[in-house]
């Protein structure tokens, strides 16, 4: 019998902080049967990203739908932004089925190459709020997003918690309590990138996680061509001109104080334009490649760049 019920979860709360808040109560010592009771059995290591059992999840904390709590208490919407609409709906589904095996799997599948953080991240601003508003904090999804050092609402760098993100126990949650966050025991993290490239870059990934899960981004590499192409680094025929393209990148990315090779493998800003890497889906990716297009829109008009085509 359960004497407690699960605390109903703040803004932008991680699904997963809601239960490590509700097992704080507890001081941890009973994990495994308060979340047997609640949860169902679980076998496998926690993932933050996709908190186990989703749908019984959301049913007890009254939420109408997996969907509608998935979207507001997982990092899944980030996750999720920049797969074709099809493979999203079909990926949806089965992270929100009851059967914890394929979803777990499918969750590690989205994660694979995003170079996730191995510990949980925070803004010292949003703690000090959360402080004075709540009487309490806890672990902000937009802080835990792969790419994202900054906060987009205060501007300032996260710190690092030094709490694991990932667990290998079944049943294992870390609250996000004062004691943990306080500064003697936290450190900055080092800025990757200029102000206002990750200035950027967080208020799109903030964006990309509020917006839920129905969205038209750019996908596919065939969408890149044709805006590489208004901006003359594709010919007439459809052949990228990669060596000025990569060339320019590099010297955008430069000028930001970026290293784009931190954020991929195998000069990801090329594989993305390429028909042959239709799985990428790293968002980080493509929110950098928008960043440079973006500026080169501005640099390059459209006006300009179509008048060197021959085909019209
Ligand atoms: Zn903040």
């Amino acid at each position: 019998m359960r004497l407690f019920t699960l605390p109903a979860p703040y803004p932008d709360e991680l699904g997963y902080s809601v239960i490590a808040r509700y097992l704080a109560q507890w001081q941890y010592s009973q994990n495994d049967k308060l979340l047997h009771d609640l949860l169902g059995p679980s076998k496998a290591g926690v993932d933050p990203t996709t908190p186990p059992h989703l749908s019984r999840l959301a049913k007890s904390l009254g939420f109408a739908g997996a969907r509608s709590f998935a979207a507001r208490h997982t990092l899944l919407p980030y996750y999720l932004a920049f797969v074709p609409a099809m493979d999203r709906r079909r990926a949806l589904r089965a992270l929100l089925s009851d059967d914890t095996a394929v979803a777990s799997k499918v969750a590690r599948t989205l994660v694979y190459r995003c170079a996730e953080p191995d510990t949980f991240r925070f803004c010292a601003d949003c703690m000090r709020r959360d402080l004075v508003v709540y009487g309490e904090t806890y672990w902000h999804r937009a802080h835990q997003l792969p790419g994202v050092l900054r906060c987009a609402r205060h501007r300032t760098l996260f710190r690092d918690s030094r709490v694991p993100f990932r667990s290998e126990r079944p049943n294992e949650y870390w609250a996000a309590t004062w004691e943990a966050l306080m500064p003697s025991r936290t450190k900055r993290l080092a800025p990757q990138m200029s102000g206002a490239l990750a200035e950027l870059v967080a208020t799109r990934s903030l964006s990309l996680l509020s917006t839920g899960f129905a969205r038209d981004e750019c996908t596919s590499w065939l969408q890149y061509r044709l805006i590489l192409r208004q901006l003359g680094y594709v010919d007439a025929t459809g052949r990228l001109n990669a060596s000025r393209f990569e060339e320019d990148l590099l010297t955008y990315f430069a000028a930001n104080d970026c290293q784009p090779q931190r954020f991929g493998l195998d000069r990801w800003w090329l594989q993305i334009t390429r028909r042959s890497s239709v799985q990428y889906h790293v968002p980080v990716q493509h929110l950098l490649l928008q960043a440079f297009i973006a500026n080169r829109q501005i640099a390059v008009p459209e006006q300009m760049s179509l008048a060197h085509e021959t085909d019209g």
